[in-house]
């Protein structure tokens, strides 16, 4: 029986995307040119998960794609494959927004703390005590990694922006004297996988973007690592949200995320990478997003102030206790997994 743990905080969410709200014009332009760019692609053909031929219409549009769920693991599709042109323009263009510095960025430390110390918490709180070591992959600027650092655990980053994992060296190196991240290329990446000697290997937010997420799991197979964490996103409220909202910022499903995770494909991608799940935490933004499809709407209907403060008051104020009731109901917008080999130590 796997440890089960609902929900986490909004107030981060709050304070630190002020701009889905404040924004949601250029978010949303930006989205639907992303979109655009991937309904530009050839037509997928095979579950991205289980590999299964994709048959039957779609089951639903959003925002110029269309998706359709595998009729034999319900992982939810893009129609449309994400080639290797594809994801080189949305990386790039994703890439260099940040810059190595000889000075601390407060909101570095800040997100490492307020977003990944709890991550890791509740790795440790599943594993059995030791002094574990992780390679994090697709560290990105390497929060998790210094999280991890902080929390007094071995970690070390791999990622393929080397422009991120300079900047991360750069502001990790303020808190403890190394440079853990390393960036590499493409073929490189997975190699270091299957040769890592860490005990954990972690992948939060990383398995979606994978272009051949089949390389990764065969890599976490071969290596000598125990246990992987991962967290993907998943099928869930937002995304209904988003079909209905066509002119809100759709945060769940659009540019980098083209497929996204069910109940059905997780079980399905650990038994592809033969682990069994000994720890979920279910947490969405599903309730944060209803709230801003409606304040974003009402804002572009001239409404008072006093409108928008009464919402927040009757509705706004209980966000995290209206989402825990899809937390617990296993439908939320993601899931971090701790999972064991079975055929491990
Ligand atoms: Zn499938």
């Amino acid at each position: 029986m796997a440890i089960e743990k609902y929900s986490k905080p909004s107030t981060f969410y709050l304070s630190s995307k002020k701009d889905f709200f404040s924004s949601n014009e250029p978010l949303l332009k930006k989205a639907i040119e992303q979109n655009q760019l991937y309904a530009n692609q050839p037509k997928r053909a095979c579950c991205k998960i289980c590999q299964s031929r994709l048959v039957g219409d779609v089951d639903f549009s959003s925002h110029g794609v269309g998706y359709i769920f595998c009729e034999k693991c319900n992982h939810l599709n893009g129609s449309y494959d994400d080639t290797q042109s594809f994801v080189e323009k949305m990386y790039m263009s994703e890439d260099g927004k940040e810059y190595a510095s000889n000075y601390l960025d407060e909101n570095f430390e800040k997100r490492a703390i307020e977003v990944y110390v709890p991550k890791v918490d509740f790795l440790i709180t599943t594993l059995p005590p030791k002094k574990y070591k992780i390679l994090d992959v697709g560290c990105g600027s390497g929060y998790f990694v210094l999280a991890s650092l902080l929390r007094n655990l071995s970690a070390e980053g791999l990622d393929v922006s080397r422009t991120m994992v300079e900047f991360g060296n750069s502001q990790i190196r303020h808190h403890c004297d190394s440079a853990p991240l390393k960036s590499v290329d493409e073929v490189a990446f997975f190699d270091e996988i299957k040769n890592t000697d860490a005990d954990v290997i972690s992948a939060i937010g990383v398995i979606e973007h994978l272009r051949e997420p089949q390389k990764f799991f065969e890599a976490f197979r071969e290596s000598a690592s125990n246990y992987l964490y991962y967290s993907v996103p998943m099928f869930s409220l937002s995304v209904a949200l988003e079909n209905v909202f066509s002119n809100v910022f759709p945060r769940q499903l659009s540019g980098g995320h083209t497929h996204l995770f069910t109940e059905e494909s997780i079980i399905e991608m650990n038994k592809i990478m033969d682990v069994s799940s000994i720890g979920e935490w279910r947490f969405g933004t599903d309730i944060m997003d209803l709230y801003r499809n409606l304040t974003v709407n009402l804002q572009s209907n001239g409404v008072s102030q006093k409108m928008v403060d009464y919402v927040y008051k009757g509705f706004g104020s209980k966000i995290d206790a209206i989402q825990h009731i899809l937390d617990s109901n296993h439908s939320c917008s993601e899931i971090h997994v701790v999972a064991v080999k079975n055929s491990g130590v």
